[in-house]
């Protein structure tokens, strides 16, 4: 998606060889009209898909995920990471290793919101290792919902996330892929996904 390749080579900055950072559009000030583009992005990816429910992880995910729902006209999901006082019954959980805070999480749903006959897509804002994209994947799989796919804004291709997930025959749409942040440049990723 040129847009959002243009935003991230204007606004992201390279904290590593690893770590992008785009607080001034996704993971902290959120830019409304391209995740309105990036909603229907995804929405025209996974056309025809049957899906009935969004899903993703609070809170980066949130904004590109309820733009994606909106468009599909279909409720959003987002599992919480933090024990809440009105969230302790009937949970769907799993653990979760966080590649930026580098800390495990047990992520949470209400086993109320996802049913057996839903078909879910699963939406999050970078995918690296597939850690987060992994422990959403157990929380449907707990369902017996099906799995559309999963919808990365922005994926670094030069992590296993992508290549684990796919090999699994997971449906995998990226927005943008990167292929290195060495030398503090994003370099995009040519490569055809098959
Ligand atoms: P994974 O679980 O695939 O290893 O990592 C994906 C999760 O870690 C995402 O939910 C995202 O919040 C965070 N993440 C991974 N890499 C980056 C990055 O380069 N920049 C930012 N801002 N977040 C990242």
């Amino acid at each position: 998606m040129k847009r959002l390749e243009m935003k991230i080579i204007e606004e992201g900055s390279v904290l590593s060889d690893s770590v992008l950072k785009v607080d001034s559009f996704l993971n902290h000030q959120v830019d409304p009209v391209l995740m309105k583009e990036i909603g229907e992005e995804f929405a025209r990816r996974f056309s025809g898909a049957g899906i009935t429910k969004v899903i993703t992880l609070e809170s980066s995910g949130i904004a590109p995920a309820v733009m994606a729902a909106l468009t599909m006209n279909v409720p959003l999901v987002f599992a919480r990471k933090r024990k809440s006082l009105t969230l302790r019954e009937g949970l769907l959980t799993a653990e979760v290793y966080s590649f930026t805070k580098e800390e495990t999480n047990t992520i949470a749903i209400s086993d109320k919101y996802i049913e057996k006959s839903d078909t879910v897509l699963i939406i999050d804002d970078f995918l690296a290792n597939g850690q987060a994209a992994e422990g959403l994947i157990k929380i449907v799989s707990q369902t017996g919902a099906a799995i559309a796919g999963i919808g990365i804004v922005i994926e670094k291709a030069f992590q296993d996330g992508g290549k684990l997930l796919r090999e699994k025959g997971y449906k995998v749409e990226s927005l943008a892929r990167i292929q290195s942040l060495e030398n503090g440049n994003v370099e995009f990723s040519e490569e055809a996904l098959v």
